[in-house]
């Protein structure tokens, strides 16, 4: 079989590049007419699914620092101090006794499987809402629970897009104010029963 000639070969080249061009543009236009399925976050709220696991939210006064949680996390990202033991008081349902010095969880090893709210004697540990965490370093991937609700009330640490969005996005408002009161964005009435 006798080689291409350059002339043929010429050819050859510019119909594969317009053929090429011609089924890139087919695609682009079948997208362009389709449905959209992305969202202009922070500006459009996304809406999650009720057992969504995000940042958790951790109730500080009613941990009783058993270790449960710790134990159950199969990465070992999970660290808790306390002064001497705790327990819960049964007439305020808030934990008593010793002081609880550092409940942290380090979300460069957290995989978000939930594990840790599982075994916890008195449910004061829930997956969030939250899916932010970004920071300026890999120290403060280390949240530091127990100190946050001590210093603050929160249940959970304050994403940045809050902090920079709240004066200009209504819902980002609603979502910082919501954090600030320590208030859980998770409801038991959120969670359909399987
Ligand atoms: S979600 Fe999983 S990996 Fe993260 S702290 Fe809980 S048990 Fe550990
Ligand atoms: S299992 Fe619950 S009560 Fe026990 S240490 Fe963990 S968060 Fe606290």
């Amino acid at each position: 079989m006798s080689a291409n000639s350059p002339a043929q070969a010429y050819f050859r080249d510019i119909y594969e590049t317009v053929k090429s061009i011609a089924i890139g543009m087919r695609i682009t236009l079948k997208y362009c007419f389709s449905k959209t399925v992305t969202v202009q976050y922070p500006y459009e709220k996304i809406a999650f699914a009720p057992r969504y696991r995000g940042i958790h939210e951790f109730e500080a006064d009613k941990c009783i620092a058993c270790d449960a949680c710790a134990k159950a996390c199969p990465v070992d990202c999970i660290y808790i101090e306390k002064s001497a033991p705790r327990k819960v008081d049964k007439a305020t349902g808030k934990a008593i006794g010793g002081e609880l010095l550092r409940y942290a969880i380090d979300y460069q090893k957290c995989m978000f499987c939930g594990l840790c709210t599982e075994p916890c004697p008195t449910d004061c540990i829930h997956m969030g809402k939250n899916h932010d965490l970004s920071s300026y370093s890999r120290e403060e991937m280390v949240v530091e629970f127990a100190e946050l609700h001590k210093k603050t009330g929160q249940l959970t640490p304050m994403p940045l897009w809050a902090e920079r969005n709240a004066d200009t996005i209504p819902w980002v408002a609603t979502e910082k104010a919501r954090i600030e009161r320590g208030e859980s964005a998770t409801h038991e009435a959120d969670i359909p029963s399987v």
